[in-house]
């Protein structure tokens, strides 16, 4: 079969390799549908920063169908349509105990720890799977991971916010514009240099683009103090531009993979009391995203700037880093759809 694989810093190749044997007790063999490409795909594939072993077929946002059981396996059964949760958990430590699963002391993440969805079949730990709707597009149903990872940064932020800029309007800030403008009462803003990026996530969730200046926001939230934000670009220059928009007892949830330091004063945050909120992958999120999925399914399929094959993955990766992608979201499909994308 086809698979993706990364085998160090810069070096992903598209092979032929043998397809998974029969899955060990627990595990479960599915038959890939689609998978998404996730900015810490990209990261990885840059830094190598969570090379762990080596190749390692990437991919952690897939979905796909159940074709083997392993022993003892009793929660999914042959033909259901499944999602994965990304988080490679121990479930053992103290962390996982109270069900704080994102931050498991042995964390992993699949595509890294084992082999993921960039490949035409994948072999997973039952634990991680989720049924979904056996009618959902396969396009869709990938998105359930990156939607609970918006999920989990928007659930962070303080209730009473009102108003919330997301700065970047890559695949998790525009989830997350979208999320907030059905859940979240004030305005929703949003930032981003790249201006067909904004224009798409504005036309698809509503939301009003601003430019990341004091003026602009003022303007946009009529003088009401900006209360909340998501961080959504990993770049220290906007991150450091957030901090000077954001009125003081504001948060910021942070859910960009930033590549650099950040050099701040930290009275800054002491005597204007801004709370920094880290906002790692998902914490109980994926089910309720899962739950979304049906009724969120146009926006989802809006926000897809492309749909590609395996054998296009490294070109996508090159695009993407180049910043050459004015949609957000790569989704890979493993077959030919019935239908033209
Ligand atoms: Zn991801
Ligand atoms: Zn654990």
């Amino acid at each position: 079969m086809k698979a993706a694989r990364l085998y160090g810093p810069g070096d992903l190749r598209v092979e032929d390799v043998a397809p998974p044997g029969a899955p060990d007790a627990g595990w479960v063999k599915l038959r890939v549908d689609a998978a998404g490409i996730c900015g810490s795909d990209l990261h990885n594939f840059r830094t190598g920063q969570w090379i762990s072993r080596s190749p390692s077929t990437s991919g952690h946002e897939l979905t796909g169908t159940v074709i083997e059981l392993g022993e003892g396996v009793d929660t999914v059964a042959v033909g259901d349509r499944v999602v994965a949760d990304s988080r490679f958990w121990c479930g053992e430590c103290a962390q996982c105990h109270a069900g704080r699963r994102h931050l498991c002391a042995s964390l992993g993440f699949v595509g890294e720890v084992c082999d993921g969805g960039f490949a035409e079949q994948a072999v997973l730990p039952a634990r991680l799977l989720h049924i979904v709707d056996a009618a959902l597009d396969e396009r869709v149903a990938a998105m359930a991971e990156p939607l609970a990872v918006a999920l989990h940064a928007v659930r962070r932020l303080p209730k009473t916010a009102g108003s919330v800029l997301v700065v970047g309007c890559g695949p998790i800030g525009g989830l997350a514009a979208l999320l907030l403008s059905r859940s979240f009462a004030g305005t929703v803003l949003v930032a981003d240099r790249n201006q067909a990026r904004s224009a798409r996530v504005a036309r698809v969730t509503g939301a009003t683009i601003v430019d990341l200046d004091r003026d602009a926001i003022a303007a946009a939230m009529a003088n009401a103090p900006l209360l909340a934000a998501v961080e959504a670009t990993g770049s220290i220059a906007a991150f450091t531009q957030l901090l000077g928009v954001l009125d003081s007892g504001g948060a910021v949830a942070m859910v960009g993979i930033f590549h650099g330091r950040l050099d701040i004063d930290p009275n800054l945050l002491v005597e204007r009391e801004i709370a920094l909120l880290g906002c790692h992958a998902f914490a109980d999120e994926l089910p309720d995203a899962v739950r979304m999925l049906g009724e969120l399914s146009d926006p989802l399929l809006a926000l897809i700037d492309r749909v590609i094959g395996l054998d296009e993955i490294p070109a996508a990766y090159e695009r993407l880093l180049a910043g050459k992608s004015d949609g957000l979201k790569t989704i890979i499909r493993m077959r030919q759809p019935v239908e033209p994308a």
